[in-house]
């Protein structure tokens, strides 16, 4: 399966200094004292991921812009925010048009007043291309391969549209969705 690799944060929520992340295989444990940035961090890679709702993000007042570091007492706010993933793909486990990459490079980036833009190995791409990329690997950026607080209880309480949502994304079906929605467009 595909594992993510490492993850840069750079001016995202508390992370204002270029920060990386390896990730290694199997389970991994983040701690440290209350507010040092563990939920910061998980958050950055389901933004990376495509989030698109700002209401899914922690504490913000309604603007995906909310993810920019916005300063403290000595340091001056953040212009922008980038998250950058380095998914491990030696075992081909993406998609096939990656047949050829043994790591995909996938960057979201968000500037004060100019949105969101994504890339994928350095080419600029929909937030769509990255969903997609996510949603065929059998993890959507909603999906529960990623259990924040309260989502347990969300998912028992959930009523039945919302539930099947859910394990649509853990059948990996939702991409083909999302594809005949697009065609069924055109
Ligand atoms: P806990 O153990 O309490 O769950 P945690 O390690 O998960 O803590 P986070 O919630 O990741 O901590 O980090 C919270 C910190 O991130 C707070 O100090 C908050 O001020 C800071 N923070 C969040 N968004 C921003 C932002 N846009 N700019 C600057 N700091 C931010
Ligand atoms: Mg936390």
């Amino acid at each position: 399966m595909v594992h993510f690799k490492r993850v840069r944060m750079n001016g995202f929520k508390s992370f204002v200094e270029k920060t990386d992340v390896d990730i290694v295989q199997g389970l991994t444990g983040v701690v440290g004292p209350n507010g040092c940035g563990k939920s910061n961090l998980v958050e950055a890679i389901r933004w990376s991921m495509g989030e698109t709702s700002s209401k899914r993000m922690r504490g913000g007042s309604g603007s995906m812009e909310d993810v920019i570091f916005n300063g403290t007492a000595s340091r001056p706010r953040r212009s922008f925010a980038e998250v950058t993933v380095i998914l491990d793909n030696t075992d081909r486990s993406a998609p096939p048009q990656y047949a050829e990459c043994d790591e995909i490079e996938v960057v979201r980036r968000i500037e004060r007043d100019h949105g969101s833009s994504y890339k994928i190995n350095g080419k600029p791409v929909r937030a769509r291309d990255v969903q997609l990329l996510y949603a065929d690997m059998m993890s959507g950026a909603s999906s529960p391969f990623l259990i924040s607080q309260g989502k347990m209880t969300q998912m028992i309480t959930a009523k039945p549209a919302e539930r099947r949502v859910l394990l649509e994304e853990a059948a990996g079906i939702t991409g083909l969705y999302a594809r005949r929605h697009e065609a069924e467009l055109r």
